[in-house]
Formats: structure tokens, sequence, C-alpha cells
């Protein structure tokens, strides 16, 4: 940090204003976890130089000893720790593990079906505005209105009418686990691939606190970046049956050189998912989102389908009368980092949303538990029905931001070395 401070001052000054805002704040975002320093150093080193384009032993390039170890270290790691035959660890994101999943089992045209997005799907399962919607054909599938989980029925009647090629499960904001063995057996009577996209909970897997989808899906994908505590980054698991098409869409298809510092950092976090006290992490972050979902709930702040088996919640708004984008900005002032989300079946746009969505990957890895839990969502209550443009309501939120730093010290993130 020192040689960043003398080249780049004005960066060094950036880089440290985020440190601050990650200590001083409650970060919320279901999304986003606090890497270890083992993989931020992984991520700063000179792996960040190597050109390695190819697969260990058949590179492009020489000088790619290391590079391959740090490749082969990741990918019998991450096999180990999933139970998968192949591992492709060179995606740059979960996007870019989805593109080479398209790639590698749809042709453009064939209908896909997928999770309608406002329910909760990825861009990446069919928008209009990513690839997956102006090169494929897709088909949504809802939730049950009234439990808000996943209609499996509809499911399956969708998959006989449009007999997808590929049918995709795994969402952004879907609290509960997922029946893959339905899924599987609805993608075999149409002779459909089965695609999870496990981006979200994949760190759940690894920990051993959620099914896995691994025994049930011709394809993970998934990021690294989540719950699993990785660096940013994706990966893609599969049977060895589709092992050569996976590599030969990711490379050369989809990307050129992989980011050899985060495959090296993806290593690391492997080998720290298959430490004993990371199964230990997970179960906690379960916990306390069930705490939290728990607390929101007595906030009048309601929990889409009752609460969570997950690292995540929503929670509707709409009985306190507060928009999700309201909801958003006041939390921001009250220094607790968490997003607007629509809620199935929404009246809102989604820039506004009807609702919240918290994760607990973050307050976990800082050491927080269910009592700590339940006591943001009092904090996050009280922000909430705080109107920041009168005086009370403003002052309300200075007092909850004062409460958060307190809490905050008391489980610091990159806590500083003792002097
Ligand atoms: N799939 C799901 C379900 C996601 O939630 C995300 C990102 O949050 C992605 C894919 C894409 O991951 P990335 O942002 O790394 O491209």
């Amino acid at each position: 940090f020192d040689a960043l401070h003398e080249t780049d001052p004005e960066l060094a000054e950036v880089l440290l204003s985020e440190l601050h805002r990650l200590r001083d704040g409650l970060q919320l975002i279901a999304s986003e976890n606090l890497t270890s320093p083992a993989v931020l150093a992984a991520m700063g080193s000179t792996l960040s130089n190597k050109y390695a384009e190819g697969y260990p032993g058949h590179r492009y390039y020489g000088g790619c000893g290391p590079a391959d170890r740090a490749e082969e270290l990741a990918v019998s790691r991450a096999k180990d720790l999933f139970g998968a035959d192949h591992v492709n660890v060179q995606p740059h994101s979960g996007a870019s593990a989805i593109m080479a999943a398209y790639a590698a089992l749809v042709q453009p045209g064939d209908p896909v079906l997928a999770m309608d997005l406002p329910l909760g799907g990825h861009l990446t399962h069919g928008s209009k505005v990513n690839f997956s919607g102006k090169w494929f054909n897709p088909i949504g599938y809802g939730l049950h209105r009234d439990t808000e989980l996943i209609d499996y029925d509809e499911v399956r009647d969708l998959a006989r009418v449009h007999r997808p090629r590929m049918i995709i499960c795994g969402a952004t904001a879907y609290p509960r686990n997922i029946d893959f063995r339905v899924f599987r057996e609805i993608a075999d009577e149409v002779g459909a691939y089965l695609m999870v996209d496990a981006a979200h909970f994949i760190g759940l897997v690894a920990g051993r606190a959620i099914p896995s989808p691994v025994p049930h899906a011709d394809v993970v994908c998934a990021t690294t970046h989540k719950v699993l505590r990785g660096p940013r980054g994706g990966m893609i698991l599969c049977r060895e049956g589709l092992a050569a098409r996976i590599d030969k869409a990711v490379f050369p298809f989809t990307q050129g050189g992989p980011l050899m510092h985060a495959v090296a950092a993806k290593a690391v976090a492997f080998r720290e998912a298959q430490m004993p006290e990371f199964q230990g992490y997970v179960r906690q972050v379960v916990r306390n989102a069930q705490a939290l979902a728990a607390g929101l709930d007595t906030e009048g702040a309601r929990c889409v389908t009752g609460g969570t088996d997950t690292h995540l919640a929503v929670a509707d708004l709409t009985a306190l009368g507060v928009t999700g984008r309201d909801a958003e900005e006041r939390c921001d002032l009250a220094r607790i980092t968490l997003n607007k989300n629509a809620i199935p079946y929404d009246t809102q746009k989604p820039t506004v949303a009807s609702g919240i969505r918290i994760g607990t990957a973050c307050i976990t890895t800082q050491g927080m538990e269910e009592g700590t839990s339940r006591q943001i969502a009092g904090l996050i209550g009280r922000a909430v029905r705080s109107d920041p443009g009168t005086a009370a309501g403003l002052a309300a939120l200075h007092e909850v931001a004062d409460e958060v730093t307190a809490l905050v010290q008391r489980f610091p993130a990159y806590a500083r070395p003792a002097p």
C-alpha cells in the first residue's frame, strides 16, 4: 500500500475510503462478502502479469509452470469440495460462466426455460437486454402467488409445451432451497439440459448447509465471490462427458487469457472452504439470515415466502408504506448498505420496488450471531420508518448511524493489526 500511496495518492485515498466504508457500516448486500487477507494477497500477486491462454499442460505461451500449478490446485480443490467430475475455474465472472454454458449446450434460437426475471431470475436467464434474450428464445416460469415458492407444476407444463433445449434454475433473490431432483425429472422428460445457476448459493453448498445441485445438474455455473468468500470470478462444474465442450466454450469461444491472479485466489478460497470452520461459518450465515428475517417481520416488513433457508431474505415493505428505493436510501444514510428488491408480482417499477433484500455473509464473516442479527433488524426497521425529508426523521437516521458505528466496532471488518 505504501508503494501505491507514493505512485498514486489520489487512488490510494479512494481505496482507503472504501476500507473505511466497510469498517464503519453494516454490509448486507446478499451477493457480497469480505475475503480473507490470503485471498486478497493472491489477487494482488504477480500472476496478474501472466498470459496463460489454454489449460494446464496445453498453453499458448511459455513460462506457464507456476500458472499451471495454481490452476491445477484450484481445479483439484474445487472437484474435491463439490464432488464434481470436472471444474473449469477460468470464467471471469458468473455471467461469463453462464455464457460459456449456453455456448456449450444450446444453439442460437433454441428455447430456454428459466425463472421470470421480475421474480428473481438473472439477466443471463433470458433478459431482452442480455445476450441470452437476444440470441435465444426464453420462456419464463413463475412462483405460486400465495406461497411465493417455485411452481414446479408450471415448470413441467411449460417444458411439455415448449420443449426447451435447456432448463435453468437458480436465482438472485429466491430465499428457499430449490428441488433440483424435480428439475432433473422435468429436464429428462423433455430431453433438455439442466443448468443450475448456483451463483448465489454455491458457498452454502461448499459448507454443506443446503443440498448440492451437482448430482442432478448437467452443468452448474457459479460465482466465487459471494458466500464462498473468494475473489470476484466464476466457475463451471460439470459431468465428465461435457468437460471438453465446456472447456472449449470458455476458451477459445467466449474468453481469451485467464486472469491467473484470480485463479490463484480461487485456489486459496477453495482451500479455506475445505476447512471444517467453513461449515460452521455457513451454518451461522443461515441462522443469522433466519434471525434477521424474523426480526424484520416483527418490524412490520413481511418476509417473502415467510422466511429463508439460505443466506438471504427479501422483505416486503408495503405494510410500512415505504418503497424499496426509499428504504435503500434511508438505510444508506444510517450506514446500512442493502439493496431495493422487487417482491414477487410487484406492482412497482423495478427501479422503485416494494422490498429490500438482505444477506448475512459479511456480518457472519465479522463474527456476528443471532442476537446481533435481531438487533440489526431493529436498526433497519427504525431507519426504514425515518423520513429524511423531516427534521425528526433525519435526526432518527443519525441516531441509527451512531448505533451502527458502535455495533460494528465490536466486529471490525479487516481489523487493524495491533500496533
Ligand atoms: N447469476 C446469478 C443468480 C446472480 O445473482 C449473479 C450476480 O449476482 C450472476 C449470475 C452473475 O454474476 P457476475 O456478476 O459475477 O457476472
